[in-house]
């Protein structure tokens, strides 16, 4: 029979994950901090609980999905955390986004009670979270961990890469989303410069992505509302990818840039530019936002 697995954070990725779990017969134990969010799930067959703490004890393969390194933090070392009454051998997958540093903390307190941390962190929007095809860039210490680690992640997403040790796949994850910021904007400048220009934005879409500048950002998640079905775009930027989180992982990205003392000029100005937006009332918003961003900046 299938594991039970424990859920902490079901947000706009976390909810598909769990559901994607349930769905492929896994018994899930959940619990987030907006009441709502659990109910939701309650209600496609999750046993839901009231603390973090309270999911561990229920279970011993746990996957966390929270917004940023505070989160993760409280959620495993707070007062009600996961490491207040994690049982022995459990495996800890967490698959937010946030500081590798950060991680290799939290893999040191879960050695510490006899439990095996990796991060997990995942490249994919909510419709591939949704369908399954996300990619999990895996730190795991030892390979028997992250052949543990696949076989549960395998039921969320399509691909799942061991990195190294604990900390690199958020180092991975922290590249990939750098240029992800970098191509949103660069999209965003193209279509709008383009639609001023005076051509139509799906015809541009489509020269674009038959020609060199063809990137995600211009080609799955286009930023022009009705250019794509189905993105965060053609719903007034709601849902997805929100752009305070975007701006979150270029933050990332600047502390362990500067830290080695590696050349990052354009996460650095993507970075701005984010959080330039995050202070305008574009922090909820998708990221692709940023086309909108650029619109309003050229309104007289
Ligand atoms: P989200 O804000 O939609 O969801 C986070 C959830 O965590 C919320 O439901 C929130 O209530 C819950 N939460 C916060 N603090 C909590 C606590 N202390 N205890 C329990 N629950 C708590 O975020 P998201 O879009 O699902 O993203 C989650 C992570 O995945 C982030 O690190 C993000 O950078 C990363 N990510 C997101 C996407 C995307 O497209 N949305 C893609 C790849 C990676």
């Amino acid at each position: 029979s299938n594991a039970t697995v424990g859920f902490v954070g079901l947000g706009n990725m976390g909810s598909h994950m769990a559901r994607n779990l349930l769905k492929k017969g896994h018994p899930v134990v959940a619990y987030d901090a907006v009441p709502q969010n659990v109910l939701a799930l309650k209600a496609d067959g999750a046993s839901v609980v009231g603390s973090p703490k309270e999911v561990a004890s229920q279970t011993s393969i746990l996957v966390t999905m929270l917004p940023a390194s505070s989160h993760v933090l409280d959620v495993y070392t707070g007062s009600s955390g996961i490491l207040r009454s994690v049982q022995k051998g459990s495996l800890l997958i967490d698959s937010s986004t946030i500081d590798p540093s950060v991680a290799q903390q939290i893999a040191q307190e879960s050695k510490a009670s006899c439990a095996t941390f990796v991060d997990a962190p995942v490249s994919g929007g909510v419709n591939a979270a949704r369908d399954s095809l996300l990619t999990f860039m895996v730190g795991a210490e030892k390979e028997e961990d992250f052949v543990r680690v696949k076989e549960i992640l395998n039921k969320m997403g399509k691909n799942v890469v061991h990195c190294g040790p604990v900390g690199t796949g958020q180092a991975a994850k922290i590249c990939n989303n750098m240029l992800l910021g970098i191509s949103m904007i660069g999209t965003a400048e193209a279509m709008n410069l383009g639609i001023k220009l005076g051509l139509d934005p799906k015809l541009l879409a489509k020269i674009l992505n038959m020609s060199s500048g063809r990137c995600w950002s211009s080609e799955v998640y286009n930023p022009v509302p009705g250019v794509v079905e189905g993105v965060p775009s053609g719903n007034n930027y709601k849902g997805g990818f929100g752009s305070a989180l975007m701006a979150k992982d270029l933050g990332l990205a600047q502390n362990a840039a500067t830290l080695i003392k590696a050349p990052t000029p354009l996460g650095s100005l993507s970075h701005q530019i984010y959080r330039i937006m995050v202070n305008s009332g574009y922090a909820e918003k998708d990221f692709s936002s940023a086309f909108k961003f650029l619109q309003d900046q050229a309104a007289e």
